[in-house]
């Protein structure tokens, strides 16, 4: 625990990921904990008083959307006994941009900021960017901008002093330092001289919309949702699998992630029409940018094809993000009829 004269209290939440990884035989492996992490950050008692817990050491593509639920729970009910005034969440980069639109939809009635963060380079590595993302994510958690708008914001993503929002941050490169953007609207705000400024706030409808079908129970056991891509050399063999069942995970649910506005090669067609009478099928775009088309083309294999078909537009939301609401909103229970009107917010 590290007081401060700030007066605001964070929870500091590590999952693991580069920012906590220690030398191993071969390389980096997860193994900081969270109070060795919130230790390393030269200033953080100046900024707020933060008490660290170590949820999980793991490499984030190890993270699951069961550990994210109870996660969101945890955080729910930190916010419920009043202890804390902001959150930070810290893990690995390779899946910051599904965990915290996750912790977003699953967060909707929470009023205090909830900030997610990690790292590129390593502790190890010159120049680390763990310390100064965490010392980032709580001065924005303890900022009187997200303390007023954390309805209004959801959960936001502070790395290299800019500020995302939940549902639009991607990893848009694979090493860089400012490896995070938001291309379809860019971000949110920044952190200049210390000072959190807020330049515009995200569209909360859907996401709102998403949070009042996710309020009861969630089935616990993974509700496999499958996410497929495609391309012009696509055979649809994968795709056949899954609709003739010889899928061996028996998906509940399919992204498939289209070209350009929401296309498919015709030869596709069939087994995607197959699947839809039997699944939620959910297409978004393999560009990740921009929203997809809804009246513009009718061949074979275009949008205005795929919906006559059942297929559902998820309209501006990345296909990890789709992925990841569609396995919640099965694992709610929700009918494909909620499931094709919540999509419908996005379009
Ligand atoms: N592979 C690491 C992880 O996601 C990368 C990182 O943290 O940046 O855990």
């Amino acid at each position: 625990m590290y007081s401060s004269a700030g007066g605001k209290q964070i929870k500091v939440y590590a999952l693991g990921g580069t920012i906590a990884m220690v030398p191993g035989p071969q390389g980096a492996v997860p193994g900081l904990t969270g109070e060795a992490l919130i230790a390393a950050v030269d200033g953080l008692d100046q900024v707020a008083t933060v008490d660290a817990e170590t949820f999980s050491i793991v490499a984030s593509p190890n993270i699951t959307i069961g550990a994210v639920v109870d996660l969101s729970q945890r955080i729910r009910g930190d916010a419920a006994a009043g202890r804390w005034d902001g959150i930070v969440v810290t893990q690995g980069t390779d899946t910051i941009e599904e965990t915290s639109f996750l912790l977003d939809l699953l967060l909707t009635d929470l009023n205090i900021p909830v900030i997610v963060t990690g790292a590129m380079r390593n502790p190890r590595l010159a120049s680390p960017d763990g310390p100064g993302n965490i010392l980032a994510a709580v001065r924005v958690a303890s900022s009187i901008a997200a303390q007023q708008s954390a309805l209004h914001l959801g959960v936001l993503v502070v790395i290299n002093d800019t500020i995302h929002a939940a549902s639009t941050v991607l990893k848009a490169n694979s090493h860089r330092l400012d490896a995070f953007s938001s291309p379809a609207s860019g971000p949110v705000g920044a952190v200049i001289e210390g000072r959190t400024l807020i330049y515009s706030l995200p569209n909360r409808q859907p996401i709102l919309a998403a949070g009042r079908l996710l309020k009861g129970p969630l089935l616990e056991g993974p509700v496999p949702v499958a996410l497929v891509s495609t391309s012009v050399g696509d055979t649809g063999w994968l795709l056949e699998a899954v609709a003739d069942g010889r899928d061996e995970g028996h998906y509940r649910g399919l992204v498939l992630d289209a070209m350009g506005g929401g296309h498919l090669p015709e030869r596709l067609v069939p087994s995607v029409a197959f699947i839809a009478e039997r699944l939620p099928v959910v297409i978004t775009s393999r560009t990740g940018n921009g929203s997809l088309l809804l009246d513009t083309y009718a061949y074979a294999g275009s949008e205005t094809d795929l919906r006559d078909k059942g297929v559902i537009s998820a309209g501006w939301l990345h296909k990890f993000k789709a992925a990841g609401l569609l396995e919640l909103l099965l694992r709610a229970k929700a009918s494909k009829a909620e499931i094709r009107s919540l999509f419908t917010e996005f379009n």
